[in-house]
């Protein structure tokens, strides 16, 4: 019996690992590694200390880019030659589609957006938002196959050097998959610091009155070396972003999320509970935000963005 671990960004086998380890003290077996597509196979070094006993690489052409039919033939035929019972995903829209065709062709049960996995006697329980983050519901898996998709940020990164993985490079007959991918349009976004990897996040919301405002969330992030993003009304209704944070967009995990002019609705606060310390500006104290947040600021975000972009300037500055 095995544990193949599968994510879409290198850095993520890290995190995945201590969730198939709970696995793996409850029903034994190894735990392998499998990284699919040229770019992420070059950075295999990255994951070969982590505890995977094996990393299976396929490196194609055509696997360059996501193909949901193409990775999930990848994976399913591995999953009989190393006798695979659990599949540990990182949660992210591709592998919820990637994950939706594997569990079909697997047979298997599946959970996405898990918070929390562990086993009690000897069944497996795993732990997942519902009703948009307000309630959590703990799923008992009675199938005898499961792919779990964990949400990045609910394990630490195991950083102790293990054993080095066996790699075993294989090949993949693509000429038989049926989807064929014609075009690739990837979403423009602006140079900087990507959203879901930044260590700090400024987020605006309709407390901003107009598109040149964004320049205020911008010039924070940049001074603390992060990113900016808004809430949906900013990016799907006034077109303002491409993307936006919460449960229909981005999820993030920065080490400090800072809200400003936003009202806290569970849609958008689902996707920043990764977040490790939350700073709220809003000009209502009873803004929903506050309960969320570990520091408030009640105030005019006009106000109090320039004062902060001129202190944390002064900081820098010595
Ligand atoms: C199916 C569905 C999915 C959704 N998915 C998402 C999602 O993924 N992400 C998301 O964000 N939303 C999502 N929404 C929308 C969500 O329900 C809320 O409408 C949205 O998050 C509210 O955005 P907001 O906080 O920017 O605006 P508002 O709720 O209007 O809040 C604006 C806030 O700004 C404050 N404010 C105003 N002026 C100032 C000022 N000068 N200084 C400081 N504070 C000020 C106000 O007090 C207020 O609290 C979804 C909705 C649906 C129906």
């Amino acid at each position: 019996m095995s544990i193949m671990i599968y994510a879409d960004k290198i850095d993520l086998y890290s995190e995945l690992i201590n969730a198939g380890n709970i696995l793996r003290e409850a029903f034994g077996g190894d735990i392998l590694g499998i990284v699919i597509g040229e770019n992420n196979v070059k950075s295999i070094d990255r994951i070969r200390k982590i505890g995977l006993s094996k990393i299976i690489t396929f490196s194609a052409n055509e696997l360059n880019e996501f193909n949901p039919v193409l990775y999930a033939e990848t994976i399913k035929n591995t999953l009989e030659e190393f006798d695979v019972r659990y599949v540990l995903m990182n949660s992210s829209y591709k592998n919820k589609i990637l994950s939706g065709l594997l569990s079909s062709f697997m047979n298997s049960a599946l959970v996405v957006d898990v918070i929390r996995l562990n086993v009690e006697d000897n069944k497996l329980l795993a732990e997942r938002p519902v009703y948009s983050g307000k309630a959590s519901a703990k799923e008992e898996i009675n199938a005898d196959k499961a792919i779990l998709l964990i949400k990045s940020g609910v394990f630490t990164p195991m950083t102790e050097e293990k054993t080095e993985a066996e790699i075993i490079e294989k090949l993949i007959d693509t000429s038989k998959v049926s989807l064929e991918l014609l075009e690739f349009s990837p979403k423009v976004v602006e140079e900087g610091v990507k959203l879901d990897e930044a260590d700090v996040v400024v987020g605006g919301g309709r407390g901003l009155r107009k598109k040149e405002d964004l320049k205020l969330l911008k010039e924070l992030a940049s001074i603390l070396g992060g990113a900016w993003g808004v809430t949906r009304p900013l990016a799907a209704d006034y077109g303002w972003a491409p993307e936006w944070i919460g449960i229909s967009g981005a999820s993030i995990n920065p080490k400090l999320y800072i809200a400003t002019g936003i009202s806290g609705q569970p849609q958008h606060t689902s996707g920043i509970r990764g977040s490790k310390v939350i700073v709220a500006i809003n000009m209502d104290s009873e803004a929903p935000i506050f309960k969320f947040a570990d520091y408030g600021i009640v105030g005019d975000l006009y106000q109090i963005i320039p004062k902060l972009i001129e202190k944390l300037k002064e900081i820098k500055e010595g």
